[in-house]
């Protein structure tokens, strides 16, 4: 096998080039995906090494993945399957933290008493991802790691000043959700990165959170939404950070509406959008609707941060 393609790592690390070489009749035959080989990483270390291969990529819960395989519009040599890696799928509270494993699934992280208590942001958010058959198979760290702009968790992320736990070829490292997201479809991760588990402040008894967006069809990707995380103290609310999402090329905090919310003047806050945000025309709307959309989830929101949790 190595000396026909010398380019793989040894056998010892565990790629199996079967789908490559066996199929290549059937990719004759128009298989859907490009031919790609497989690998079960055993650890993240081994993951990060399989990675080293030129055009690995890591394979999660597949939900967005396996459709880019199929419409081609990726065409990885290597897929390296990290859903046997141990311990990557828990939730942990930590030091005041919350710990989500890149493998929890979104229904998983769903079903948690746990999470809802310590992230309720978080649980207000996953149900609007997708349908069920996708949260069952759909990953926490999968969905961070591929940033669609759309998606609800990246929001929730960067209004929860949440961060993200990824390894690589030279060692762990921590990045925090304001610098994690970078453009379309890119982050802080790179080609050899596996994102091991993102981190969250528990609730405290102050925190206030607020979710809103708005779908075609509850379970479409949203057309604008809002995930949005601040401190009562008193009547007033602190630390406000409010995360758009469905707006450009990646989450975007609306940082004039954030001050505005702060002083407790929420028209001056959907005044102060039209500064903050400048969504481009896409299929689901015009820029100008959805400007007018982010307004009205704005005051949905700043109600719902208004409110004690139950
Ligand atoms: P995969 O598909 O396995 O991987 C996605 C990408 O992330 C790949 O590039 C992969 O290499 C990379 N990746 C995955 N895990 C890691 C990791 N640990 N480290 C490094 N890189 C990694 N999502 C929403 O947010 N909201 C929706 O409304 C929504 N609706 C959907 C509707 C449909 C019909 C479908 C098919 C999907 C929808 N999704 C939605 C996407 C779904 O949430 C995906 O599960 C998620 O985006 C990707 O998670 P995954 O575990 O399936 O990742």
């Amino acid at each position: 096998m190595r000396e026909r393609n010398p380019g793989l790592p040894p056998a010892s690390a565990g790629v199996h080039p079967g789908y490559n070489d066996r199929n290549k009749h059937l990719e004759r035959k128009r298989v859907k995906p490009a031919p790609f080989d497989y690998a079960k990483a055993r650890s993240v270390e081994h993951a990060v090494e399989l990675l080293g291969r030129e055009g690995a990529r890591v394979l999660a819960g597949g939900q967005s993945l396996i459709a880019t395989l199929n419409m081609r519009l990726s065409s990885p040599s290597l897929l390296v399957d990290i859903n046997a890696i141990a311990g990557l799928d828990r939730i942990a509270r930590r030091n005041g933290h919350v710990e989500i494993g890149a493998l929890v699934r979104h229904a998983q992280a769903e079903r948690s008493a746990d999470l809802a208590q310590a992230a309720p942001l978080i649980a207000r958010a996953l149900p609007h991802i997708g349908h069920p058959a996708i949260r069952n198979r759909g990953t926490i760290g999968g969905s961070i790691a591929f940033a669609d702009p759309a998606a609800e968790l990246p929001a929730c992320l960067l209004a929860l000043n949440g961060e993200i736990d990824i390894a690589g070829p030279a060692g762990p490292r921590t990045v925090k959700a304001d610098d994690f997201f970078h453009g379309l479809f890119e982050t802080a991760l790179g080609p050899h990165d596996v994102l091991t588990a993102i981190r969250l402040p528990a609730a405290t008894h102050e925190a206030r959170v607020g979710f809103a967006e708005l779908a075609r069809r509850h379970g479409d990707y949203a057309m604008v939404g809002l995930a949005a995380a601040a401190h009562a103290n008193g009547t007033k609310l602190n630390d406000v950070r409010l995360a758009y999402f469905g707006v450009g090329a990646r989450p975007v905090r609306a940082r004039g509406a954030e001050a505005a919310l702060a002083d407790g003047d929420v028209d001056a806050a959907v005044n102060a959008l039209a500064g903050d945000l400048d969504p481009p025309d896409d299929v689901q709307a015009t820029g100008g609707v959805k400007k007018h959309l982010a307004g009205v989830l704005l005051r949905r929101v700043a109600q719902q941060l208004s409110e004690a949790p139950q």
